[in-house]
């Protein structure tokens, strides 16, 4: 059980995705499905170990980081909004770095650029607590309305997806976020 919601339109919107792609095996398929890992599609979450490596934080799938890296996709604990790592394959361990901006939210081409960076060091060389992988990809997760603006740094990114497109065929991700606003202002 949750008993503290995080406020912000970013955990709404990050909180419901993460917690499928760990637990709902079609929702897992559906949207792998979409990323470089295709062939992949059906595959297990190692959500669990991630959980247990890093000594169960309030959202195991938040605030990964790096601080020990000094390479320019990790310098500074730079945070992935929503890591997980899959397999089909137990000796083919992939994970997926997923970059979150709701319509409210901007992204620098500073921060984007530093996605594949930092997804390739952690395959390379895997920060502590964070399960061993071989491959990873990222994933721009972005509100319909932004593509005009978001468009130039889409080259930063292996794949992207909109929340539209989601909830098009998940509609009860949507409803997820929509409650997570309710708790977030306090049930009104
Ligand atoms: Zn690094």
């Amino acid at each position: 059980m949750i008993n503290i919601i995080p406020t912000g339109e970013e955990f709404a919107h990050a909180q419901p995705i993460a917690e499928m792609l760990a637990h709902n095996p079609t929702f897992r398929s559906w949207f792998i499905a979409k990323t470089r890992f295709v062939a992949d599609a059906d595959c297990q979450s190692m959500h669990e170990q991630i959980e247990r490596e890093r000594h169960h934080p309030p959202f195991w799938w938040r605030h990964n980081h790096h601080v020990s890296c000094g390479c320019e996709g990790c310098v500074g604990g730079r945070e992935t909004d929503i890591f997980n790592i899959f397999f089909r394959n137990p000796k083919d361990k992939f994970a997926l770095h997923i970059e979150v901006k709701h319509l409210g939210d901007t992204l620098k081409e500073n921060q984007a650029k530093r996605y594949k960076q930092r997804a390739s060091c952690w395959a390379a060389n895997k920060p502590n607590r964070i399960p061993q992988h071989h491959r990873a990809g990222t994933v721009l997760l972005y509100s319909a309305a932004k593509h005009t603006k978001l468009e130039p740094l889409f080259t930063h990114f292996h794949n992207r997806l909109t929340f539209e497109e989601i909830w098009a065929v998940f509609p009860r991700i949507l409803d997820a976020t929509q409650a997570i606003r309710k708790l977030q202002s306090g049930g009104r």
